[in-house]
């Protein structure tokens, strides 16, 4: 059983008095900076000057600082823009400006995993990892709950590193859900095979591949896209919140039959075999250096994939009938 950390593990006081620097001001930045502020932190924001975040954070009643003033003035250092741009942003901004003792901390463990930042041995590295976007970690928090999170110990030259892990969790709401001990390694990995084959990747692929051949077979594009998109939140929704089982009591007799008997004929044990191939492909380091490249040439392929999913025939027709069944403010 992995071992899930609550509220009553963690210890806010171990904070007390420290400089938090939120570094980046995107999704997950934002919504750091405001709960941790609201947990009664000393939060500052480092950004570049002129960005369009600067504004934002500072008529949002935060100092904000430019990164290298906020490496030097922090105790604690959140990395929270983007990960292929972090190892520049290390490199220039932060690597020069620490001091021993300080805790660097992470929301995704690739830059670190992958041997893309080399922190010195004299600060904490540690990771926490939440399990939603940092729209879900705002508006969990301000519910008085929050999102489920990993945390991670990489390096602990305090040998508080797991307190001060534990701690920015609490502040962000995550241990109120459950904090799950984890590594770099772990969260990393499970992080790009799943987003990769089913939460991104797999999911798409099934409904792109399922709108064409139902199209193919000539029903209404509009039919279709009811069909493999529009139902499949409803669906995930039960799966979500009462599992597979859940799902199952729920949906009619007929769909359980031909769920149950159909569905592994389609996800067949190719799929299965072609998962293990993505996953070692995560795992040796393949696809963090083919992504790495990708990034440094300005991401050519990259472009020309979401070009070509803008243009699929289930966009076209998705834009339409999102269009006609969503109201504002209702759904
Ligand atoms: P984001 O793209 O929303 O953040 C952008 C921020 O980074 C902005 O404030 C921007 O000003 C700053 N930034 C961009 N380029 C910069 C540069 N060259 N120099 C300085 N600052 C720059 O990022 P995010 O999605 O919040 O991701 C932050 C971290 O959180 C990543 O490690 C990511 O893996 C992790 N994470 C994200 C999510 C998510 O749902 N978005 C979930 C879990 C973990
Ligand atoms: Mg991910």
């Amino acid at each position: 059983m992995a071992k899930i950390f609550t509220d009553s593990d963690a210890d806010l006081s171990i904070l007390k008095d420290k400089v938090i620097a939120v570094i980046g001001y995107g999704s997950q930045g934002r919504a750091w900076a405001y709960n941790m502020r609201d947990s009664g932190l000393k939060v500052i924001v480092g950004l570049r000057k002129g960005g369009k975040s600067w504004e934002e954070a500072t008529r949002e009643g935060f100092e904000v600082v430019e990164i290298p003033e906020a490496a030097k003035k922090a105790d604690i250092i959140v990395m929270l823009i983007p990960d292929m741009v972090q190892p520049k942003v290390w490199r220039d901004q932060i690597g020069p400006n620490l001091r021993p003792g300080q805790v660097i901390c992470f929301a995704h463990g690739f830059t670190i995993h992958f041997g893309l930042i080399k922190p010195p041995e004299y600060v904490d590295v540690v990771l926490v990892a939440p399990k939603g976007p940092g729209s879900a970690v705002r508006e969990l928090y301000l519910k008085g709950f929050g999102v489920p999170a990993l945390v991670a110990v990489q390096q602990d030259y305090s040998k508080k590193a797991l307190d001060y892990a534990l701690a920015i969790a609490k502040a962000n709401g995550f241990t109120r859900a459950g904090a799950i001990l984890s590594s770099f390694k772990e969260e990393t990995e499970t992080d790009l095979i799943g987003e990769q084959c089913v939460l991104v990747g797999g999911v798409m692929e099934l409904i792109k591949k399922a709108f064409e051949v139902l199209t193919e077979l000539g029903y209404q594009p509009e039919v279709c896209y009811f069909e493999v998109l529009h139902e499949l939140k409803m669906i995930v929704d039960l799966i979500w919140r009462g599992g597979l089982t859940g799902m199952l009591e729920i949906v009619s007799e007929t769909a359980k039959y031909g769920g149950l008997t159909v569905g592994p004929r389609v996800i067949d044990e190719h799929v299965r075999e072609n998962i293990r191939k993505a996953a070692q492909r995560v795992i040796s380091g393949e696809f963090a250096k083919e992504w790495v490249e990708e990034y440094e040439k300005g991401c050519p392929t990259l472009k020309k994939l979401l070009e070509e999913i803008r243009r699929h025939p289930i966009e076209e027709i998705g834009r339409k009938m999102r269009e006609l069944i969503f109201r504002e403010g209702v759904q």
